[in-house]
């Protein structure tokens, strides 16, 4: 995936979109379309790219890594909210997840609680391919009446 790839909007649906610029949106997938090309996944053949945006604009991108022992391997948007925690980012802004196929690839229920521990529940989770966005949902949408670090009376 290189600079001169088109960027193509196909969005039936505008839940969760709120005010995200098509520059962003654009910049989130050409992350996430190159992190895919790099996912480690020999064993499900399934290539994942995950991007992140945080509070101060910069964007963080994951991809998944299998293991052998299969229940080891890490998802796209676990490495990719692992680059914004190294980065210094506490909080995201949108996430995007890219992946091949006729249905949309969403974050696995593990990786919708991860994202929910640095994102409000009206974040939009932008849903794509290799040719652009396909989708887009809220976090509530995908994990509703979600537990959250609001719930700890610990301040983080
Ligand atoms: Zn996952």
């Amino acid at each position: 995936m290189n600079g001169s790839t088109p960027y193509k909007e196909q969005v039936l649906n505008h839940d969760g979109l709120l005010a995200l610029p098509v520059s962003l949106r654009e910049a989130l997938w050409r992350a996430a379309a190159h992190a895919q090309l790099n996912a480690y996944a020999p064993y499900s053949r399934f290539q994942v790219g995950a991007a992140v945006l945080d509070d101060r604009g910069q964007i963080h991108a994951g991809c998944n890594v299998e293991n052998a022992a299969y229940p080891q391997g890490v998802c796209a948007e676990a490495g990719a909210l692992s680059a914004m925690v190294l980065a210094g980012g506490r909080r995201l802004h949108a996430v995007l997840v890219l992946g091949d196929g006729e249905a949309w690839v969403t974050p696995c229920g593990g990786c919708r609680q991860k994202i929910r521990e640095f994102a409000h529940p009206q974040v939009p989770v932008l849903l794509a391919d290799r040719q652009g966005l396909r989708g887009v949902l809220t976090l509530e949408a995908l994990l509703p009446h979600s537990f959250g670090p609001e719930h700890l009376s610990q301040t983080i």
